[in-house]
């Protein structure tokens, strides 16, 4: 069995980048459940296909094909062969793609390949629902906070270095949207596994919350 570092918390807790680093420190593929989930919403927007259409969402799931593949030291994602990897952060998928990750069969075809994945390759994973549901025995589970304001802050940061630009105020009200639709959903609604260790990332930087992971995997790993 692979060794499964899981890492989950709400959108700009931080996840997406420390587990970049992490991953690449500690020699783990790194896997962004997140847009895989926004791939699927960026096909649905493109292909008109409407979010209570399940015989059509079905097929797409059957056909869908999303990779995620390092390109010269940078994470792309590939929707049908074509990089999406800024399109999917756009904001008519931040609008839908919460509602689409907690349609079930979306969220069971998602989840299956998550896990396939986990199988033979030593993973971070960074999601929702990774320490709850999609592996509830990962070696290690994180989870990651940090104030909806913080988090807002951080997300027009990241935007503007991809070259989206998307207003604070508007950032934060969909901030606050997608917590409150993640907490109180009734698929995999995101929470902290018991046995996940949190870390609260408001007043750390970046490298502060990698290192203490980091330090936490290589204790692990001496056991
Ligand atoms: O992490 P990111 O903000 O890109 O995730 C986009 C959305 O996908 C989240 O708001 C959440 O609704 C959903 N998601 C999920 N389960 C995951 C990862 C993301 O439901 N494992």
């Amino acid at each position: 069995m692979a060794f499964i570092v899981a890492i989950d918390g709400p959108a700009g807790s931080g996840k997406g980048t420390v587990a970049k680093l992490v991953g690449k420190e500690m020699n783990l593929l790194n896997i962004d459940t997140g847009a895989m989930y926004r791939c699927a919403s960026l096909y649905m927007i493109k292909n008109k296909i409407s979010l209570d259409n399940l015989n059509k969402i079905a097929d797409m799931l059957k056909y869908i094909k999303i990779e995620q593949k390092n390109v010269e030291g940078t994470e792309r994602f590939y929707l049908d062969d074509e990089d999406v990897t800024n399109e999917i952060r756009q904001k008519s998928v931040n609008e839908i793609v919460s509602q689409v990750s907690h349609i079930p069969i979306v969220r069971e075809r998602m989840v299956e390949i998550q896990r396939q994945m986990g199988k033979s390759t030593d993973v971070i994973m960074e999601g929702r629902d990774i320490g709850t549901n999609v592996f509830p025995n990962a070696d290690i589970k994180i989870y990651l906070d940090a104030t909806p304001e913080e988090r807002a802050n951080r997300r027009v940061k990241q935007n503007l270095e991809n070259g989206i630009c998307i207003d604070y105020d508007e950032i934060l009200a969909n901030i606050k949207y997608r917590d409150n639709n993640d907490k109180t959903s009734s698929v995999a609604p995101l929470k902290q596994a018991e046995d996940a260790i949190y870390i609260d990332t408001t007043s750390l930087s970046i490298e502060e919350v990698c290192k203490k992971i980091i330090n936490i995997i290589k204790d692990k790993k001496q056991n």
